[in-house]
């Protein structure tokens, strides 16, 4: 399968995070080809195993495999559907949203409603609704039809956004946070040679709400060393000043020096700068972004495990559907597999 392919299939599955079992099943069978050994842990988390040399170090590369969504919070009595958010989401871009309800019956396709234009007044017209004023529409007249169709507080809801391609190399999807980073890893693992470290690719869970997958599968695979995939903002688009947010797309995957959560060991860096100079493949330093990835959480493992970032440049992450460029993604794996066969030199 091409990466595109794999892309589109991790980007259309549904993984709300908590709620991460199809991701899994999806990783599980996309990974199995390309390592030694696979295996679920007690919460979910996806590792699969390329052994290396007994005494050379241990590479943890995690990928998250939850994206941010919505849940059931309340049911009215004329049968419309009140929610609470899951990760970061800016209540502005909810409004007229198409999603899913995932029941334990089947899954419901929805509307996230609202009062049209023509009866808004000037005031509230100008102002964000709010998501304790919002709702999702399934059609139902009454609390007790949205029981008998399966639903119930709790059940995860997602964006339904299917996966396009648009220009040249670039994509729109939902979910891109972090299923690109998923896709790489997969890639990672497909075209990585025998190398002497032994190579944990891990799709974590529940990361959106506090890294909390790769806290727990860092503990189990005690790493020497730890690199996330994630995505990072692409703040080349209008409106946006350079330095808010200086990372642009098609300008190769993006280095975090440190973020809210961490700094990056400098060793970490210097490997990685190391290997995108050695291979010619084009890179961005990013500092000063608000957010963290599952690297904080694996660097403050036990010990400590010294870990970095690498990410790919995503404009509008956090919202329904994403944007990227194939081609930053094709670098992205090219640097992780030129870090990972250096990784003796520098551990
Ligand atoms: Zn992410």
């Amino acid at each position: 399968m091409k990466l595109v392919d794999i892309l589109e299939k991790l980007s259309n599955a549904r993984g709300v995070a908590g709620r991460e079992e199809a991701v899994g099943a999806l990783m599980k069978e996309l990974l199995t080809p390309h390592v030694d050994e696979i295996r679920e842990d007690k919460l979910g988390n996806i590792i699969g195993i390329k052994a290396g040399k007994k005494e050379a170090p241990k590479v943890m590369l995690a990928a998250h495999m939850d994206e941010i969504g919505l849940m059931v919070k309340n049911v009215t009595k004329g049968g419309f559907i009140q929610f609470t958010k899951i990760g970061g989401i800016d209540d502005r871009i909810l409004i007229a949203q198409n999603v899913i309800i995932e029941t334990a019956k089947r899954p419901i396709a929805g509307v996230i409603g609202s009062k049209p234009p023509h009866i808004l007044k000037d005031e509230e017209k100008k102002k964000a609704i709010e998501e304790r004023d919002l709702f999702i529409d399934i059609g139902a007249s009454s609390k007790e039809e949205t029981k008998e169709m399966g639903v119930r507080v709790g059940d995860p809801i997602s964006f339904d956004i299917k996966f396009a391609k648009a220009g040249e190399d670039t994509v729109i999807g939902k979910a891109f946070d972090d299923r690109v980073g998923c896709a790489a890893l997969v890639e990672i693992m497909r075209k990585l040679p025998q190398v002497d470290a032994t190579v944990y690719a891990v799709g974590t869970i529940q990361e959106e709400v506090g890294l909390r997958g790769a806290t727990i599968a860092a503990f189990q695979l005690c790493p020497d060393i730890g690199i996330a995939l994630d995505v990072t903002v692409a703040g080349d688009v209008p409106g946006v000043k350079e330095v808010e947010a200086p990372i642009k797309l098609r300008k190769g995957p993006s280095l975090t020096v440190a973020d809210r959560g961490l700094i990056t060991h400098p060793k970490v860096l210097r490997l990685f700068i190391d290997a995108a100079e050695e291979s010619k493949i084009p890179y961005q330093l990013e500092t000063g972004l608000p957010g963290s990835t599952d690297a904080a959480r694996i660097s403050l493992t036990r010990e400590g495990v010294p870990s970095g970032t690498i990410s790919i440049p995503t404009r509008y992450i956090h919202s329904p559907a994403a944007l990227l460029s194939l081609t930053d993604v094709e670098n992205t794996i090219n640097l992780a597999i030129a870090a990972t066969k250096n990784i003796r030199k520098y551990f």
